[in-house]
């Protein structure tokens, strides 16, 4: 069998090596090279003292079945944990300092329930007039780009993107509404104005229509994790892999092609040849990799935006807090002023996470709009994160936890355009036979979306069919976030 060199051991990575040892067998030929020593990329977790913390992914989500399938065949199905549904309402939203619950049926920025946004105290009045008016704005454009902010104001009004659906939806991607765009980003919305003329109806609809199927088996829950911690994953899918043919500590510089073959230039100076690479790494860094090989490639994958985030995970006595921490969390309104984007309640809404007489919060902080203070150094995190849950929730004991995650040019940015710049990369890669690219840059930057990428990225090269085994993506309707 030919042989493949997969830069990058993240999930991508990983999982690229999985499926080509599992679509090739015996005959698999792979070489992974990881430039650290951690395999996992951000997916990291920590255990210490009874808590379980997470650095970077806390969940995934089971919409799309690759991560749920990929666990199971890796024997981790008993260990999959979905999040507590006995807190209600799960979420909350800040506005003017206080936390006001999210109205229930809320699906990112659409509303499936009336009376619950009736009876909110969280939109004004004008607000929920406006929201009404949905059902009568006409459908854009078919096929145009749009940002994020400007379809939801569009459609719902900006109240409802300064309050819900901005700090919601951009907060997935650590993105800024107005540049992100719909289309790469939650393009089920775009479809569902133009086949159902508004977003309300449309959710009722399918709504109605899944109450109405005939599914039996427990749906997994939305947000799903692992009971050890999503590291468990990585680890897993390492200890199918061949320890010979994973490489640590091997920073991959550039690539080029010689005598039908690519020579791949390692930054200690040695350098290994193939006849394919996968390159799962951040899209800058393949950037500088195939600058070489093909500079107008290196500054297409150039173009797509990365920004900072930073996580910081406090753990405090129960008995030594005032409020419940009854649902996942709050996000914060970017017009609130805070410098912080959300907060996750981890040890309610995931099990494990804490000693009994503990709890565990997680802080993000910087994205698009405040990329300067997730470059912080930790202590100056910690500080930060203390400060704002202070002012915010009145927690002032002194945590027995605390850590800070950093993580530079991190999250990538699917801008309007996005997809138009995906098409120029896919068609300058053809011109390269044996190159592909996989991870969280192009098609989606959620745990499934990278795993998936590496599926198909081991399918094409092996040339198995990809209707054979490509993950099934469920019919199901986008994350709720108040149920
Ligand atoms: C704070 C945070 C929270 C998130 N939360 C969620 C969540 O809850 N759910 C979810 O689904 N997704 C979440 N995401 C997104 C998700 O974690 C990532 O998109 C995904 O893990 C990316 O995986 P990857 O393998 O594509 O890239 P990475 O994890 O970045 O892996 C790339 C690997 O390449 C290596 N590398 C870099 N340069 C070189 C080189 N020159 N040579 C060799 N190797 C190199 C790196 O060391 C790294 O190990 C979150 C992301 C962040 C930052």
């Amino acid at each position: 069998m030919s042989k493949t060199v997969i830069i990058g051991g993240g999930i991508s990575g990983l999982a690229t090596a999985y499926y080509l040892q599992n679509f090739a067998g015996a005959d698999a030929n792979y070489l992974l090279l990881e430039s650290s020593s951690h395999l996992g990329g951000k997916i990291t977790s920590d255990a210490s003292d009874g808590f379980l913390v997470e650095g970077g992914p806390d969940s995934f989500l089971t919409q799309k079945s690759a991560t749920l399938d990929l666990c199971r065949a890796l024997g981790l199905g008993d260990q999959l944990i979905g999040s507590n549904q006995t807190a209600m309402p799960s979420t909350y939203v800040l506005s003017n300092g206080r936390l006001h619950p999210m109205p229930e049926g809320m699906m990112l920025m659409a509303p499936t329930m009336i009376l619950p946004i009736l009876r909110s105290r969280l939109i004004s009045w004008p607000g929920k007039l406006r929201m009404g008016m949905e059902i009568f704005v006409r459908p854009g454009e078919r096929d145009s780009d749009e940002s994020l902010a400007s379809f939801v104001r569009r459609r719902l009004g900006s109240e409802l993107l300064d309050k819900i659906a901005g700090p919601l939806m951009a907060g997935i991607h650590a993105g800024d509404p107005e540049r992100l765009s719909l289309r790469s980003t939650f393009p089920m919305f775009a479809d569902m104005e133009q086949a159902d003329g508004s977003l309300v109806l449309g959710m009722i609809k399918r709504k109605k229509a899944q109450a109405g199927s005939t599914t039996t088996g427990k749906r997994p829950s939305m947000f799903t994790t692992l009971t050890g911690g999503l590291q468990q994953l990585p680890d897993a899918i390492v200890g199918q892999l061949n320890p010979q043919q994973v490489g640590l500590n091997c920073r991959v510089q550039s690539l080029a092609f010689e005598g039908g073959q690519y020579r791949i230039s390692l930054a200690d100076g040695s350098s290994i040849l193939a006849d394919n690479v996968v390159c799962t790494t951040p899209a800058y860094v393949t950037a500088d990799i195939v600058q070489q090989l093909d500079p107008s490639l290196a500054e297409k994958l150039r173009a797509i935006r990365y920004v900072s985030t930073s996580t910081v995970s406090l753990g405090f006595r129960r008995s030594e807090l005032t409020c419940p921490l009854n649902g996942f969390g709050f996000i914060v309104p970017a017009s609130e002023g805070r410098r912080i984007n959300a907060c996750t309640w981890t040890s309610t809404k995931f099990s494990n996470r804490a000693p009994g007489d503990c709890v565990l919060i997680r802080v993000f902080v910087g994205g698009a709009l405040a990329e300067d203070l997730a470059e912080q150094d930790e202590a100056k995190l910690i500080e930060l994160a203390r400060q704002e849950l202070r002012e915010i929730l009145g927690i002032t004991a002194t945590p027995v936890l605390a850590k800070a995650y950093r993580w530079h040019k991190s999250n990538p940015q699917y801008e309007v355009g996005h997809r138009a710049r995906i098409a120029e990369i896919d068609h300058v890669v053809e011109s390269h036979p044996g190159l592909y690219l996989a991870g969280a840059a192009y098609r989606g930057s959620g745990i499934p979306d990278c795993i998936q990428s590496g599926m198909d990225a081991a399918l094409k090269i092996t040339q198995l069919p990809a209707t054979a085994l490509r993950s099934t993506e469920s019919k199901v309707l986008p994350v709720p976030v108040a149920s």
